[in-house]
């Protein structure tokens, strides 16, 4: 039967597929396809950890003291027969042989089912059984670890067939949509060039970092779901309509058509604006707009280019030392990948902004900040860097010789006090000495600093004694202001662009960089949503970076747009009390 889900709209578009869910275990576990001529040695994999498990447990068995409670044997005699089960088994060797499923994703994938089940049983007693093949299966999974591929990639090419309302289970042909409780940053990333034609989660706020990646993936996508991955069941047929925000589960024929039409009027705008590629961004009144990309790892200079971005606007670096248990690229690794991102743009400017990690972009899951009350107000990104001098200086001296082959310029995230500025400009200094020291080449480069947090925008003239250029995060600077957590789906409401109190600091920023002849650019979320680029225009704003996806819908608002007549639009809008009422202009 047809039903949907409300939640937050992050990426547009419409994606039509069979739902894969991505199990939420307590084991951090990679899901990746295996090629079809390994389904042998995958199996043999899974069964050979079964067996590691089961040789443990009935040791385990073995050893137990005579005066134990005879609960502790029963338990393990419970684990052993469900490790042992056969149906278990035989449905996990179907997932790994049917989708080509890794073993630890067959394992718990089968193992969310089976909660499921147990979920909806009615005996109290059966229900609490679920924590049971819950322990087996992480016993399992434990010892999976390190004995799979190192590449947890998802790499089955994608290719997208339109659907037909019946398609049998295990056809490896149709587009699949990803339907996962949460996917940290890490995890958004892995899923890069996959096989996911869309994806929804149950968390996470529009400019949550997952949606962020998400965006950057181009594919249509829904967060702050809700119950999506209880409701979702495997196979389901599934529509995401990115641009409302809806999943449509089941959907009927009619229903079916109805989006297949809207997902191809969808492609028919992108050829349309793809056009717009080579066009100058220049307003009707003749102001040359900056279009720049927001990237996440130096391969995406490409998609850049390809959307005439004229620089890196931003370059996450963070993404660098993700996912990498605690082993942070060392400072050949990042000066080779932030080289590769200079020479991707071949000659134009690339801003890469030292690392930000923290709050909702955890290095590892296992090292999430859970100790933490308010890890968004924690030791995160400039706060991580300075308190950890050495670690700090390996990025600055890569950033620093990465620059001596193009235009770089140096970008400095969460900044609030002057303490902070000077720290940060004495280890750019002794950076510069370290590599002088040793004899190696470096170039000059432009420092801007990110105005994230109110204070920052209430102290311009601090920050521009010190930086070239500013650049305004508005993502954090609206939950700052707010005081809303901007991953989290139920304050999600009140995450408001277009408060009163979050355009003053925009626009207060924005114009006195202006004034006083300094670069100024918004690479917030806001910079790439077009229904603010005339605001931002008529704010004084002349640079934009956002994802590469966006570039060309922002040219052609600029291409539409008169900044004149738009600067007294928007200071109307400014004084207003209910800003959003003045936004059909
Ligand atoms: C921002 O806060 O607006 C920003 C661009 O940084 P991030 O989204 O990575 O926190
Ligand atoms: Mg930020």
């Amino acid at each position: 039967m047809t039903f949907s889900i409300h939640g937050l709209a992050v990426a547009r578009g419409i994606a039509i597929g069979r739902a894969v869910l991505v199990a939420s275990s307590r084991v951090d576990v990679a899901h990746y396809f295996i090629k079809p001529e390994q389904v042998a040695a995958e199996i043999e994999r899974m069964r050979s950890a079964r067996d590691v498990v089961i040789d443990e447990l009935q040791r385990l068995q073995l050893d137990i003291p005579k005066d134990a409670p005879h609960e502790l044997a029963a338990l393990l005699d419970v684990h052993l027969m469900l490790l042992m089960d056969e149906e278990l088994n035989s449905s996990v060797v179907h997932w790994i042989k049917e989708r080509l499923y890794n073993a630890e994703w067959a394992l718990s994938n089968q193992l969310e089912i089976i909660a499921r089940q147990f979920d909806e049983m009615d005996d109290p007693y059966l229900r609490e059984r679920k924590a049971d093949v819950e322990q087996v299966a992480e016993r399992v999974l434990q010892s999976l670890k390190g004995t799979g591929s190192p590449v947890a990639k998802i790499t089955r090419p994608a290719r997208p067939t339109r659907p037909q309302h019946e398609l049998q289970l295990g056809d490896t042909d149709v587009p699949l949509v990803l339907i996962a409780h949460d996917l940290s940053p890490a995890d958004m990333l892995q899923f890069k060039q996959s096989v996911f034609t869309g994806f929804v989660t149950d968390v996470g706020g529009k400019t949550s970092h997952t949606a962020i990646v998400a965006r950057s993936l181009d594919i249509p996508a829904v967060v702050g779901a809700r119950t999506a991955s209880q409701l979702v069941k495997q196979d389901d047929w599934v529509i995401i309509d990115g641009d409302a925000g809806v999943v449509i589960i089941d959907p009927s024929p009619i229903i079916l058509a109805d989006y297949g039409f809207k997902q191809r009027q969808g492609d028919l705008e992108r050829e349309r604006l793809a056009r717009l590629r080579h066009t100058p961004a220049v307003t009707l009144d003749g102001q040359k707009i900056e279009l720049l990309a927001n990237i996440e790892m130096p391969e995406d200079t490409t998609a850049a280019i390809n959307a005439g971005a004229v620089g890196v606007g931003l370059f996450r670096s963070e993404f660098l030392f993700m996912g990498r248990q605690g082993n942070l690229p060392d400072e050949e690794e990042q000066y080779a990948a932030y080289r590769r991102a200079v020479d991707g743009m071949n000659g134009l400017p690339v801003t890469i902004r030292t690392v930000d990690v923290g709050a909702d972009k955890p290095l590892d899951e296992a090292r999430h900040d859970a100790a933490h009350l308010n890890p968004a107000l924690g030791l995160r990104a400039i706060r991580w860097s300075l308190a950890d001098p050495a670690m700090f200086l390996t990025q600055l001296r890569a950033v620093l010789r990465a620059a001596a082959h193009g235009q770089v310029n140096l970008l400095i995230p969460m900044l609030a006090h002057g303490s902070e500025i000077r720290q940060t400009m004495a280890l750019i200094e002794q950076a510069r000495q370290d590599l002088d020291c040793r004899g190696i080449a470096h170039g000059p480069v432009r420092l801007g600093a990110m105005i994230e947090i109110p204070a920052a925008a209430l102290s311009l003239r601090l920050f521009l004694k010190y930086f070239d250029f500013l650049s305004i995060g508005t993502n954090d600077l609206i939950q700052y202001t707010l005081a809303i957590d901007r991953a989290d789906e139920s304050v999600a409401h009140l995450y408001d662009p277009l408060h009163p109190a979050v355009l003053r600091l925009i626009t207060d920023t924005i114009v006195e960089c202006n004034r006083q002849g300094k670069g100024v650019s918004v690479c917030g979320e806001m910079a790439g949503d077009v229904t603010m680029t005339r605001l931002l225009l008529g704010m004084g704003l002349r640079s934009f970076s956002m994802h590469p996806s966006q570039i060309l819908s922002v040219k052609q608002q600029v291409l539409r747009s008169d900044t004149g007549k738009l600067a007294m639009w928007a200071d109307q809008v400014l004084e207003s009390d209910d800003p959003a009422s003045c936004m059909t202009h």
